[in-house]
């Protein structure tokens, strides 16, 4: 199968790769689209053959549900029942974070296939902040499948051109719509009645943080080993050797645990490129990516951070990847939660 990207610069190629994907999406097709999280692969969430084409384009388990996208708000009660008990809470998430890169986890409708929601009984829904993606979800008219478009285990694609290099020659298209603005998947979330506040339990760290969070109830994370439950994971996005590059990567904590092998060529993934931080004169690194240089943020480091871990897995003169820690606050813990499904496993 020939992969065709469709560009989307001007508005009259915006118009045709609309048209075309919304067309893909209509007759059973899965399609690459944009997204402000990562690219996600597309399928009509009501037709199982066609979502069974997201699976096998990504080698992806069965055991894994994926994130259904609604074309606008009130279309969660389409694939969802919001419980009377949360209704507040979850009306008012949605009120303040949609469109935008916050899933939640509900009771799902019949409707939902069961490949998409791994049989599980809730569904994952979000409605997507991407201007290409809202006019082909609009265009289709109905809610959308789609994970990102990665193979199983590996990092997620945040331009067009990522997403070409794991899935050329196993779907049809991909629709180019830019780089993706916050280049981490989105936080998923689940809320239950709590005991004085509801409860928001991050099943997934992203975007959207506990300091955005906990003006709407009691945040907890998820326990990562809790959530890995053998083959029916709570969010699968928790099992092990997930986001992984390539090349072998460690993320250390202590400059001292570093201990570099004889001959060995390392790369440096430093969050700020500070001197103070320890890292960067510790040895002659073979090279250094800056994720957020100077002061450090750490939205502009999760923007940055897969389009930064692809582009040393690139490069043929580095073996192994050394990641500084990053800052366990906000973004920061999405991408130290990548960082540590993504290192080898000693
Ligand atoms: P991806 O977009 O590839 O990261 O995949 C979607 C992720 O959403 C899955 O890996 C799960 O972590 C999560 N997810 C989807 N449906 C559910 C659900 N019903 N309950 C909990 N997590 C879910
Ligand atoms: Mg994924």
């Amino acid at each position: 199968m020939e992969t065709v990207i469709a560009r989307t610069q001007s508005e009259i190629d915006t118009n045709e790769a609309v048209r075309e994907a919304a067309n893909a999406l209509q007759s059973g097709d899965v399609v690459a689209l944009p997204t402000e999280t990562v690219y996600g692969l597309a399928a009509d969430a009501l037709n199982p053959a066609a979502v069974e084409k997201i699976f096998e384009a990504k080698e992806r388990p069965h055991f894994d549900p994926l994130i259904v996208h609604v074309h606008h708000k009130d279309a969660v009660r389409d694939v969802a029942e919001i419980p009377e008990e949360v209704k507040k809470t979850v009306t008012q998430l949605i009120e303040t974070f949609w469109p935008g890169p916050l899933t939640l986890v509900l009771p799902r409708k019949p409707m939902i296939p069961d490949l998409v929601t791994a049989g599980l009984s809730t569904v994952a829904v979000r409605q997507c902040d991407h201007p290409v993606f809202h006019r082909i979800i609009r265009n289709f008219n109905g809610p959308i499948a789609a994970p990102s478009a990665n193979l199983f285990g590996q990092m997620s694609p945040t331009s067009a051109q990522a997403v070409m290099d794991q899935l050329d020659g196993r779907i049809p298209l991909i629709v180019d719509g830019g780089a993706c603005s916050r280049g981490l998947e989105s936080t998923i979330i689940k809320v239950e009645p709590g005991e004085k506040k509801p409860l928001i339990t991050v099943l997934r760290p992203g975007p959207i943080t506990e300091i955005d969070l906990k003006k709407f109830g009691k945040v907890v994370f998820a326990d990562r080993n809790e959530a890995v439950e053998d083959s029916n994971p709570e969010a699968p996005g928790m099992l092990e050797n997930h986001y992984a590059p390539g090349k072998d990567l460690r993320l250390l904590s202590d400059p001292a645990d570093f201990i570099p092998e004889d001959g060995k060529r390392y790369a440096l993934l430093s969050y700020r490129g500070q001197p103070k931080d320890g890292f960067l004169d510790l040895h002659e690194w073979d090279h250094v990516s800056i994720l957020s240089p100077g002061s450090g943020r750490v939205a502009e480091a999760g923007t940055r951070f897969f389009h930064v871990l692809r582009e040393i897995d690139g490069m043929n003169e580095i073996d192994e990847i050394i990641s500084e820690p990053m800052p366990d606050r906000g973004v920061g813990k999405a991408i130290l939660d990548k960082l540590r499904k993504a290192q080898v496993k000693t």
